[in-house]
């Protein structure tokens, strides 16, 4: 008999959580004005609203905590994460941040711009949020296969490249600060990007002499993906795979709550040294001196250790195989969602499930509302709400897609967690024709309003 799939890892230490009723869960998202994110944890059973700083660090990152320098200049801390950086990634130089979207703010401070345009494929929302506060423009490059959540397409992640050339063409090359690569495409849903892709943007950029950043938040799990699916890859080992990505890029942004597995984390990574050195004076005036720039030793230490399990085939497919798992079980169910199964979450499709809703009353956010009156499972709406206004015309922005999203942590939850996910949604599912209305906006902030919006059920 062939031995079923098992996890590449045993529990250590353990956390509390808890189940709670029907009825207290109506009064708390009331108070929450039916934004999930105004939910207190302990106010949540499964908690699926990120894979973002959620994961559990390992006993060897614990002990790298106990190992961190804490000096202000020059720590090992520091060289700990250069090392590990240049091991894995290649970049000679970089600078630590506090987070993701710190990295996107020192380097595009930079960059960007009033004026310039931006093409990549589905740029994330902070990325979106930090060119289009410097009143410049995101393009979307993506392949159409991205927003046909029934086609089957391997790398949906991928840049068209005609797409992508009218761009360049379009507008003065010193009006196209780079070209963004989100690898794993998260909006599109966690969708993968080929190497192939990596290497025709990359040979694209060199003719037009702009240069490529890698939004990298899930580079090893699309590195994963690579190895499964491109065939050219299948005999290469993940830290081979890494590699060949990264020398298709100028310089990388990185959020290390997801693939480093740390709560708290990030970086800039650069090859050319005048970039580095241009950034490293908005990263001391924004994050902190070169050698710390908001974080602290045993966090860079605990990062350095994460970048090295991160890239271990075992960790990938344990986290894959894990996600895949949920996406098979609401199949089962009938849920309709997108696929192939991404990297980090299940985007269920929520125009196949509740088609009756108009997408001016936000079905997603409807149903993520659903599934918490449920089960109390917290999952986030990827939809119209997060898209925001049109930044010139002030109107809602319908794209494409309108998704909820259940992001797995990081060697977190079980799978009998995820059977009673996908439970939870499939009871949802079988009485989706009693949902008939969805939510109206009550406030909101003028960008990224989704983390804040105050709603109203109809
Ligand atoms: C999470 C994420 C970011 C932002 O990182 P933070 O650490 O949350 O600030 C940027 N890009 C992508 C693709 C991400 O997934």
């Amino acid at each position: 008999m062939q031995l079923p799939f098992a996890e590449s890892y045993k529990i250590k230490m353990v956390e509390t959580i808890k189940k709670s009723t029907r009825e207290e869960r109506e009064q708390w998202i009331k108070e929450a004005k039916y934004n999930l994110f105004n939910l207190k944890s302990e106010q949540v059973f499964v908690d699926l609203l990120t894979d973002s700083g959620t994961g559990a660090m390992s006993d060897k990152q614990w002990s790298e905590l106990m190992l961190g320098d804490e000096s202000y200049a020059g720590a090992s801390s520091y060289y700990k994460m250069k090392t590990a950086i240049k091991d894995i990634l290649g970049f000679d130089y970089f600078l630590p941040t506090h987070q993701g979207r710190a990295a996107e703010n020192v380097l595009f401070s930079v960059l960007v711009k009033e004026g310039m345009v931006v093409p990549g494929n589905s740029h994330f929302d902070t990325t979106k949020g930090h060119i289009e506060f410097r009143k410049a423009s995101a393009i979307d490059c993506t392949i159409d296969e991205a927003f046909d959540t029934t086609a089957h397409h391997d790398f949906k992640g991928n840049v068209d490249l005609n797409k992508l050339e009218k761009v360049l063409m379009s507008y003065p090359l010193e009006k196209i600060p780079m070209i963004i690569m989100t690898v794993t495409n998260n909006s599109a849903g966690g969708q993968p990007v080929s190497m192939q892709n990596l290497r025709d943007v990359y040979t694209m950029s060199r003719k037009y002499g702009v240069r490529v950043v890698f939004d990298s938040a899930r580079f090893a799990e699309n590195a994963y993906f690579i190895k499964q699916r491109e065939a050219a890859y299948a005999d290469k080992s993940i830290k081979e795979i890494v590699k060949e990505m990264f020398s298709y890029a100028d310089a990388m942004t990185m959020s290390s709550k997801k693939d480093a597995i740390v709560n708290m984390g990030g970086f800039i990574g650069f090859k050319d040294e005048d970039l580095f050195k241009q950034a490293s004076v908005f990263g001391i005036i924004f994050e902190g001196y070169i050698t710390y720039g908001g974080m602290s030793g045993r966090d860079m230490n605990a990062l350095a250790q994460g970048l090295y399990e991160g890239t271990e085939f075992d960790t990938l497919d344990s986290r894959i195989k894990q996600v895949a798992f949920l996406g098979q079980r609401l199949k089962d169910f009938g849920v309709p969602s997108q696929e192939p199964f991404g990297g980090h979450a299940i985007f269920v499709d929520v125009k196949r499930f509740l088609p009756h809703v108009p997408k001016e009353e936000f079905p997603a956010q409807t149903l993520a509302i659903e599934l918490y009156l449920e089960a109390g499972v917290r999952a986030v709406e990827i939809g119209a709400i997060l898209a925001d206004r049109d930044p010139v015309t002030r109107e809602n922005r319908y794209p494409e897609l309108e998704l909820l999203r259940l992001a797995i942590p990081r060697r977190t939850y079980t799978n009998n967690h995820m059977e009673y996910v996908a439970a939870a949604l499939g009871n949802v599912y079988a009485r989706r024709n009693d949902i008939k209305r969805g939510v109206k906006i009550i406030k909101e902030a003028p960008i990224m309003r989704h983390f804040t919006v105050e709603l109203e059920r109809l």
